[in-house]
């Protein structure tokens, strides 16, 4: 049966249902199944939801992005069905953010001013999620189509990798040994670091690894801004955080996702996740007149020797190290 309208309850999780035997999950399509039923109604009709389900197109899972975890009542249902939750990881809380304020900002920030309500931030959890309401899928598509900023949150929420990002001065990394080190933002020529346990760096290696549970992580010094020269005269511009932030995560998407070098390899066409960070910029609202160029940082923390820096940021250290 063709799925002509799908209209999907986001409070709960689709395939919790059918395993739970509960109602999780409202569809109303043209075969008439109106919802507020009861609940042996609903398991009368279990089987028809998971051919439902099967028929649709995988990225269906993309619609999905509420975390269940923040939601107390869900976990009766998550223990009942006494199964790992089939496609949990494509249904959200893959991006997580950094504890500062500019760390969801930043996040938030990608999305056009209109759609950033369907970004979702989870104070405590730094848990990030979209949720699109009841809107029909054909909907989701166009806003998705007309805002590359919240389609790549999307991307970064709905992926079976996990990603971190943050806004940070001092953030930590992990190495071979899974052993997490602090590294100072300011300290970094560009003041961004960007690590994926995948795709590899410009270097050609995977110098940083994403700090524990994660396959990539980006952080971009929180204090710092970066300049470019305007395209006409040349002089030198502040440019858009977002810009970078854009940048930055579209090109470990492309790394940790999708398994791009930085450079072009042959499995992408000889593109890497540099270019196609760029292309990808070139569909955003907001995009920068240079995209993934950072020509000049500036950071207060810059002249600030190491042992000024740990006494600084101790305190996040002490946390980073715990
Ligand atoms: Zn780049």
């Amino acid at each position: 049966m063709p799925c002509n309208y799908l209209n999907i309850n986001i409070n709960y999780h689709p395939f919790g249902t059918e395993m739970s035997g509960r109602r999780l999950l409202s569809v109303k399509a043209k075969y008439g199944y109106q919802g507020s039923l009861k609940d042996n109604e609903i398991s009368g009709e279990g089987n028809d939801y998971t051919t439902h389900f099967r028929a649709l197109d995988t990225r269906l899972g993309k619609w999905f992005s509420m975390d269940p975890v923040n939601h107390a009542w869900v976990s009766p249902y998550i223990s009942m069905g006494g199964n790992p939750i089939m496609f949990s990881d494509k249904i959200g809380d893959d991006l997580d953010v950094g504890k500062s304020k500019e760390s969801k900002s930043d996040i938030k920030s990608l999305a056009k001013t209109e759609n950033q309500k369907f970004i979702n931030i989870d104070e405590t959890t730094g848990k990030v999620t979209v949720d699109f309401g009841t809107m029909t899928k054909d909907d989701i598509n166009k806003i998705l189509k007309k805002d590359e900023g919240l389609n790549l949150v999307n991307d970064l929420v709905t992926s079976n990798k996990k990603f971190y990002y943050s806004a940070a001065e001092v953030e930590g990394f992990g190495n071979e040994l899974g052993t997490v080190t602090p590294k100072f933002l300011g300290k970094d020529p560009n003041g961004i670091i960007n690590a994926s346990d995948n795709g590899k760096d410009s270097n050609g290696s995977n110098a940083f690894l994403p700090k524990k549970g994660y396959n990539g992580q980006v952080v971009i010094s929180n204090e710092g801004h970066f300049e470019e020269p305007d395209k006409n005269t040349g002089s030198m511009l502040i440019k858009r955080r977002s810009s970078l932030v854009f940048h930055e995560l579209a090109e470990n998407y492309e790394r940790t996702n999708n398994g791009a070098d930085y450079n072009g390899n042959k499995t992408n066409g000889g593109f890497g996740a540099h270019y196609k960070a760029n292309q990808r910029e070139s569909n955003w609202w907001n995009k920068s007149n240079n995209p993934g160029v950072a020509n000049y940082i500036s950071g207060p923390d810059k002249t600030l020797s190491y042992k000024d820096l740990y006494i600084k940021y101790q305190t996040q250290i002490e946390e980073i190290l715990k």
